[in-house]
């Protein structure tokens, strides 16, 4: 049986290395190819990578066909809407099961400043009218949106470089590539002297720190919300668990 991973979140690596010494189970893990070196599960593991779109739901279709899947995982990062998107389309069109893994959002605890909004435009108003120093920690693909907000101060954090026609006129770039630790992220916005943090409510561990951080110094952080998907699965064990159930279906033919 075949089994497709989208993958692109950590998490998607630890499905796939799960699964990859299950007999009877082949398992390919699908990666965008956004970042020139991504992590991938070892060669131990046993799980085959492809990497690069699909051209569109209709052309991850063609490829569930093609390669004959029989269930389809979505473990891209919560804020991946197209592709996504596309795989419920592409799975209803071959008609196989899809199992989302998705991890939860962070919650706010006592002493967290969050001001939520919906989306990058509302992050960049909700900077204000005066001036501040900003600790943009969003990735690369949605920086232009503050260029509408260009009074500010920005130190843009990227795993790859930001096109320069996206960047604020006052930015100043750093390129890291997380897992980001409490204690780092307090002495980078320390050092930096951020007023305020801007990021997206990804969930888990890896880019908590920054959260954290803020938290500690007392600082602000916009938070960007994420669509919510109520028909995720929320960790590793339980996609393993809905894998379990829907193969079973699945090699039953019902
Ligand atoms: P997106 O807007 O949902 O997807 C854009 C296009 O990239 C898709 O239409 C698809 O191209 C291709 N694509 C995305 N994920 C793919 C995958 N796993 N395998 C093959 N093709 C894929 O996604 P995005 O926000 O640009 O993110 C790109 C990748 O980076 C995702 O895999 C995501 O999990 C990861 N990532 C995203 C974020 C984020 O904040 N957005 C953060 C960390 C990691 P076709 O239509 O041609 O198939």
């Amino acid at each position: 049986m075949h089994v497709l991973i989208l993958g692109g979140a950590g998490e998607a690596r630890e499905l796939a290395r799960r699964l990859s010494g299950r007999p009877g189970l082949r398992v390919t893990l699908s990666l965008a190819g956004r970042t020139r070196a991504p992590e991938i599960p070892d060669a131990a593991a046993r799980v085959g990578v492809r990497v690069g779109g699909f051209g569109g739901a209709d052309g991850l279709a063609d490829w569930l066909r093609a390669h004959a899947v029989a269930v389809l995982v979505d473990a891209t990062h919560p804020f991946a809407r197209r592709i996504s998107g596309n795989a419920v389309r592409a799975a209803a069109a071959v008609a196989i099961p899809l199992v989302v893994l998705e991890r939860p959002p962070w919650q706010a605890v006592p002493g967290d400043r969050w001001t939520r909004v919906p989306d990058m435009a509302a992050a960049a108003a909700a900077l204000g009218d005066a001036p501040r120093r900003v600790f943009l920690a969003i990735g690369r693909q949605e920086v232009s949106a503050f260029r509408a907000a260009s009074h500010h101060h920005y130190l843009v954090r990227s795993i790859e470089p930001v096109a320069p026609a996206d960047l604020p006129p006052r930015a100043e770039t750093l390129l890291a590539r997380g897992p980001f630790a409490e204690a780092d992220e307090r002495a980078l916005l320390a050092a930096r002297g951020v007023e305020v943090v801007v990021a997206k409510n990804s969930g888990g561990d890896a880019t908590y720190g920054k959260i954290a951080a803020a938290r500690h110094l007392g600082l602000p952080v916009v938070l960007v919300d994420r669509p919510t998907r109520p028909e995720a699965a929320a960790t590793v064990e339980a996609a393993l668990a809905r894998l379990d159930h829907v193969a079973g279906s699945a090699d039953r033919g019902v």
